[in-house]
């Protein structure tokens, strides 16, 4: 027996430790997984997601890796579920999404401040046009663009717009700040420095979009100037090319009454609904302006699923008029927000951008209830990338969206206390609060310190070249100090 039983207590043992080992690894499995890996962590801050039921985490925090976002919880959560390669801690600051300007000349920043206070047509026709005529060269395009991605990645904006020539110029001078860029090519009427005509402006478009196809950063697009400054010919043809490459058209749409009259005396439509006579409207689109839109325009637009830009800066700065936003968005319009080129704002300043906005239309409507913070913020962020036909991928911070974000300091005089965040972020905020940018996961801007250009270099050259601009605008003036 014991013979016998001794083997089978001894296998009997055996099977004991198996079975502990296998006990073993299936306590080990049980146990809290190893921490996933997040190349950069923001935590600590109030985090504004912009995400569909608007969540506000205070204190929240927001796990990035690589390009995206993996997770938007609070730090704790974050804190047990990541291993942060990098941290940021944004204590007292709010995170929320990078600001997207949806209309703008980056490039003009060159003639910011060189001639204000003028009528619309004496500004255009005596000093930008001129200056633009004799100045606009591959040069001047990259070094205001440059400049102008400085000035909108210290301000938190983290995708701008563009409607502008030599358009590789500003594409490259994009990628180098390392923002991103909806950027169209301009094809208009008449000769400009970078084509002679329609068909070249057309020609250089295609290369253009050819050229930056699939590129992380820039969107590449067509942007002819308007209805008034391109035949019906060139429009359809740049919206075969916008709709070829699957890439939203960027045009202007009713900036001034003088449009509308005009269109009316020529075609006996309004712009509007000319471009939709035409099909222009066949291909998604953002139709920079719209200040002078009937109920009737506004239902076209509903109906074409264009994306309208707002920029009340300009519009408030050469008398243009209060566009019908709230209406607008009412109808159901995808609504963005912009600051224009900075020779008529004269900054490129989207929190700025986000208040005048709101003040604009509580004025012009006698209604303090409309166009709320919430409501600008929105068109800011989520709105614009909607707008740009990008909603999917940013606009909000949710797990799976690129990493476009910014940290935004609220602990200046001016901002206490804070009670309501998107308050603050549209009533008392400026461009200069912002503390860290943050675009595809890479960090642009941290603490102040611009880590993609070399700020003083980008600065002392857009002086230089202001020499030749003011040359060019007043060539027998002599420089003097005294006001005039
Ligand atoms: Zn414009």
């Amino acid at each position: 027996m014991t013979a016998q039983s001794d083997p089978i207590r001894r296998l009997g043992r055996a099977a004991g430790v198996a079975l502990a080992l296998v006990l073993a690894v299936v306590v080990v499995g049980a146990a809290p997984p190893a921490k996933r890996r997040a190349t950069l962590v923001v935590t600590g801050g109030t985090v504004v997601t912009m995400d569909a039921q608007r969540r506000v985490l205070s204190p929240g925090a927001v796990a990035i890796d690589g390009k995206a976002i993996v997770a938007v919880d609070t730090p704790q959560a974050i804190a047990a579920r990541y291993a942060a390669a990098d941290l940021i801690q944004a204590d007292g600051a709010v995170v929320l999404p990078g600001l997207i300007n949806t209309h703008g000349h980056a490039a003009m920043v060159m003639y910011r401040g060189l001639a204000d206070d003028l009528a619309l047509m004496d500004w255009l026709q005596k000093y930008i046009f001129p200056a633009e005529g004799k100045t606009v060269s591959p040069e001047l395009v990259r070094v205001g663009t440059r400049l102008a991605a400085l000035e909108m990645l210290q301000s938190g904006t983290t995708l701008h717009t563009d409607m502008y020539y030599f358009e590789e110029e500003v594409a490259k001078a994009t990628k180098e700040a390392g923002i991103r860029g909806v950027l169209g090519q301009t094809v208009i009427g008449f000769p400009v420095a970078d084509a002679k005509t329609p068909a070249e402006g057309l020609a250089r478009a295609g290369r253009f979009m050819q050229a930056f196809r699939g590129d992380p950063l820039v969107v590449a697009t067509v942007a002819p100037h308007s209805m008034y400054t391109v035949d019906a010919e060139t429009l359809k043809a740049t919206r075969d090319l916008a709709r070829t490459y699957g890439v939203p058209l960027l045009t202007h749409l009713a900036e001034t009454r003088d449009e509308v009259v005009e269109s009316m005396a020529k075609h006996a439509l309004s712009p509007a609904a000319y471009f939709d006579a035409i099909g222009f409207w066949d291909t998604p689109a953002v139709a920079a302006h719209g200040v002078h839109l009937t109920d009737a325009d506004i239902a076209i637009l509903q109906k074409r699923r264009v994306a309208l830009s707002h920029n009340p800066e300009s519009n408030m700065k050469l008398a243009s008029g209060a566009a019908p936003v709230t209406k607008a968005l009412r109808a159901g319009l995808t609504v963005g927000l912009g600051t224009d080129g900075a020779a008529s704002n004269n900054d490129l300043d989207m929190f700025e951008a986000m208040r005048q906005a709101a003040f604009l239309h509580k004025l012009s409507e006698g209604d303090p209830t409309v166009a709320s913070a919430q409501t600008m913020l929105e068109m800011a962020t989520i709105g614009g990338a909607a707008a740009l036909g990008m909603g999917d991928r940013i606009g909000s911070l949710e797990a799976g969206k690129l990493a476009d974000l910014i940290v935004v300091s609220m602990r200046s005089a001016r901002q206490t206390p804070m009670y309501n965040p998107v308050s603050h972020l549209v009533y008392v905020t400026r461009g200069d609060d912002v503390r860290t940018t943050i675009v595809n996961g890479r960090i642009l801007m941290r603490d102040r310190r611009v880590l993609t250009l070399n700020q003083a270099a980008v600065l002392a050259d857009a002086r230089k070249l202001a020499a030749k601009v003011r040359a060019a605008v007043e060539p027998a003036a002599p420089q003097s100090s005294v006001a005039r």
